[in-house]
């Protein structure tokens, strides 16, 4: 990754553990199971790889370590993403086209991510987005997903 105009180091203690990237995906499939959904091996990999970066991640940086001897079929990739993507457990941070675990796995609640354009950490947050809830029913319009995506500056890059 690149940091434009960026002189300090850039710590990156909020990368989970080992510990804590089992605990989530045993708190994945879990959720799966509930849904009547199937974990597969590739959609749990991609999973662990997502959970595993410490910010952002693009498919293509996915698709690369997809395996220790390889690159993944891109397809694979791309329909696991989707899948994780409707499950909620991770998102897509449409302005980078990349992609972070969720860490609220409360049925389809809206993002908002707080983005460092330094040293490109993400950090959810959750917002009350009831005034555009209200203006999509006064025009019958039906929601998806709402994504926010808030740049600037971590506390570390300033
Ligand atoms: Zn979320
Ligand atoms: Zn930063
Ligand atoms: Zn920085």
């Amino acid at each position: 990754m690149t940091h434009a105009a960026c002189d300090h180091d850039h710590h990156h203690d909020h990368a989970l553990d080992s510990n804590g990237i089992e605990a989530r995906l045993a708190e994945a499939q879990a959720l799966c199971l509930a849904a009547g959904e199937r974990m597969t091996a590739p959609r749990l990999r991609t999973l662990e790889l997502v959970l595993a970066h410490n910010g952002p991640i693009k498919a293509y940086d996915l698709i690369d370590r997809f395996h220790p001897e390889g690159a993944a079929k891109p397809p694979t990739v791309y329909r696991s993403l989707s899948f994780l993507e409707q499950m909620g457990l991770i998102h897509r941070i449409e302005s980078l086209n990349a992609f972070v675990a969720c860490h609220d796995h409360t049925e389809s609640h809206s993002a908002a991510f707080l983005l460092c354009e330094c040293c490109g950490k993400s950090e959810e947050v959750a917002l009350n987005l009831s005034g555009i809830t209200q203006k999509a029913l006064e025009s019958d319009f039906k929601v998806e997903r709402v994504t926010i995506e808030a740049k600037g500056r971590c506390k570390a890059c300033r």
